[in-house]
């Protein structure tokens, strides 16, 4: 047996309170294991030969290239657990598996009490939260000054007229909060159940990631008043409202900053950033968002966006009196962290707190593009964007540089860093402000986008759709991919609407399913075949994805991975895919 394979880790993504009686124990394997046993009991009544005879057998969950998964979920009824594994591979050898390392099967080892894993007592108060609502929300992304324009008076002086020139880093177009009320009930009427704002605090930029005033809604925007409009009438809709906090930097326009550039050293302010030498400089470049020789630590090399000391008491107390404010005042449901990776762990946790002491079912959603593992063990992210995973996506049907079983283990591969819940509360998307729209990234082609959104909604974590992409809307890299919505009927797509509408329905209507249901992939190498199984006990839904070709046709029937598909079991199709339900596995080929 490769024993240099097995791992597990207590209070880890390998043993945690899934909800609040039940534990999750996950063991890794080389692939040479054919069963593996849990042998455990409470740790005041250890019992070796008992556990051994009761030990339960363990979920082969995941595999990747390398390793399989194993999974057990249990609940004790006192709290508290030890537990070791009984591991054995294909030829019959037995091991015993515990918190000392490997041993023969043997009672001289396994009647050893320390021997054994523990989980001392399963504390509620640490567990990943993951909020009912959330698993169950469908997202819209917003970039507020490229959605809507429903009130001229607060248009910039220099406001263009809607749509009538490419986004530029410096242009406007009047986009407001407004705008958004006006449109609620078209979003209603896609099925959106979530809106996630990119930033909407006073700020110079069309963007807003340079916040001046975190307490001030940009003017541009509407007021305090307008935004409190726009929550209660999303909440009257049973939409929840996501905003995002810039707290890894202010911009070079806040008070405290320029605080810093007047006062030097003297600023009451020098400790509320990471400042190396006074006065505070840098050496431009032609690049306004690039600067060299700065003193001072930065977001990237922006001269503009100046780092908070996130380990000064006063910052931490500045800061978190902005993330309670919009939730104690008005209501909001959730943050989204920007550059949230940049961040101490010691500020998350102090603001994880502050959040669920005023709401208990809040989301916290962490931007880091990689493994997001540390900030996910409970207590600071509630998920992560999740690009990481959908990354995997593009790379197989749009790249071609991976192929089925590389899909297949990059994925279990991602889903085996997290907690199950963890998963379910990670928001999946195919673009976003920061990326190229995905119309673009598919040069156009709207059956492969269709398949792709297709794909992602399938998966465990929450969708996301960026606004426009319903009507077809493309565009490349920053500025390009934040165009003005398009609201000219005659430019809207109606076919890719009405997809997207059915996407979502889907999604409601198996929400159960395909938010708390379990994965699992399958795949032909030879037919370029993908299959995503979602399912609760003996209810599935199947989606079948083929990698490259399109030919997936119900009406003609012609492959033969869904000729014994009862076209009353299809829920949604297109090229190249179609999801159905109660499809048994078939056995006359090899998946
Ligand atoms: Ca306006």
């Amino acid at each position: 047996m490769n024993t240099a394979a097995l791992y597990h880790r207590t209070e880890s993504e390998y043993a945690y309170l899934y909800d609040q009686d039940t534990v999750h124990l996950r063991l890794r394997t080389g692939k040479d294991v054919a069963n593996v046993y849990v042998m455990y009991g409470d740790p005041y009544e250890v019992d070796g030969d008992k556990w051994l005879d009761e030990a339960a057998i363990m979920t082969k969950v995941a595999e990747t290239k390398e390793h399989y998964y194993f999974q057990y979920a249990l609940t004790m009824p006192r709290r508290r657990l030890k537990y070791a594994f009984k591991v054995v591979d294909n030829e019959g050898e037995a091991i015993f598996f515990g918190d000392r390392g490997v041993y023969p099967l043997e009672a001289k080892y396994y009647n050893v009490p320390n021997f054994y894993f523990s989980l001392p007592y399963f504390h509620v108060i640490d567990m990943a939260q993951a909020p009912e609502w959330v698993k169950k929300t469908v997202w819209y992304q917003i970039f507020p000054e490229r959605f809507a324009n429903g009130d001229p008076s607060n248009d910039p002086a220099n406001v263009l007229a809607w749509d009538s020139e490419e986004p530029s880093r410096e242009n406007f177009f009047g986009g407001d909060l407004q705008g958004v009320i006006d449109h609620l009930d078209d979003l209603e009427a896609l099925g959106i159940n979530g809106l996630y704002f990119c930033p909407i605090f006073k700020a110079y930029s069309n963007h807003k990631y340079d916040t001046i005033d975190y307490f001030e809604i940009d003017p541009q925007f509407g007021s305090k008043e307008t935004f409190r409009k726009l929550v209660q009438e999303a909440h009257r809709r049973g939409m929840k409202i996501m905003l995002d906090a810039v707290l890894n930097h202010s911009g070079d326009t806040a008070p405290q900053w320029l605080d810093v550039i007047k006062h030097g050293a003297d600023s009451v302010y020098k400790d509320w950033y990471y400042i190396h030498s006074f006065p505070v400089s840098y050496d431009a470049t032609d690049d306004n968002e690039v600067a060299e020789n700065l003193n001072y630590d930065t977001f990237a090399f922006t001269p503009h966006m100046p780092k908070w000391n996130t380990a000064n008491p006063k910052v931490v107390e500045h800061l978190l009196s902005i993330a309670t404010y919009w939730i104690r005042e008005f209501d909001i449901d959730a943050w989204r962290l920007d550059v949230a990776n940049e961040v101490d762990h010691h500020f998350w946790r102090q603001f994880y707190n502050a959040c669920y002491s005023l709401k208990d079912d809040f989301y916290i959603l962490g931007e880091v593009w990689h493994n997001a593992q540390p900030w996910l063990q409970g207590g600071e992210f509630n998920g992560t964007m999740n690009y990481a995973y959908c990354e995997n996506i593009m790379q197989y049907f749009k790249e071609h540089t991976i192929d089925e079983e590389q899909l297949a283990s990059v994925l279990y591969s991602q889903l085996m860093l997290y907690r199950d819940q963890v998963n379910r509360m990670n928001l999946n998307m195919l673009d976003s402000h920061d990326t190229a729209r995905l119309l673009y990234q598919v040069d156009g082609d709207k059956n492969l986008a269709c398949k792709l959104l297709a794909f992602m909604f399938l998966q465990p974590g929450t969708p996301c759709i960026y606004y426009g992409t319903e009507y077809g809307m493309t565009g490349g890299p920053d500025p390009s991919n934040r165009a003005c919505m398009v609201w000219d009927s005659s430019k809207q797509d109606g076919q890719m609407y009405q997809f997207v509408k059915q996407l979502i329905a889907l999604r409601h209507q198996y929400a159960n399913l395909l938010s708390d249901g379990q994965i699992k992939f399958e795949y032909d190498k030879n037919n370029k075949m993908f299959k995503i199984i979602r399912f609760v006990d003996d209810i599935k839904i199947i989606g079948l994805f083929l990698g490259e070709r399109q030919l997936i046709d119900v009406n003609i029937g012609i492959d033969e991975f869904i000729k014994d598909i009862d076209t009353n079991d299809i829920l949604l199709s297109g090229k190249g895919f179609i999801i159905h339900t109660s499809y048994q596995l078939s056995t006359h080929h090899k998946i």
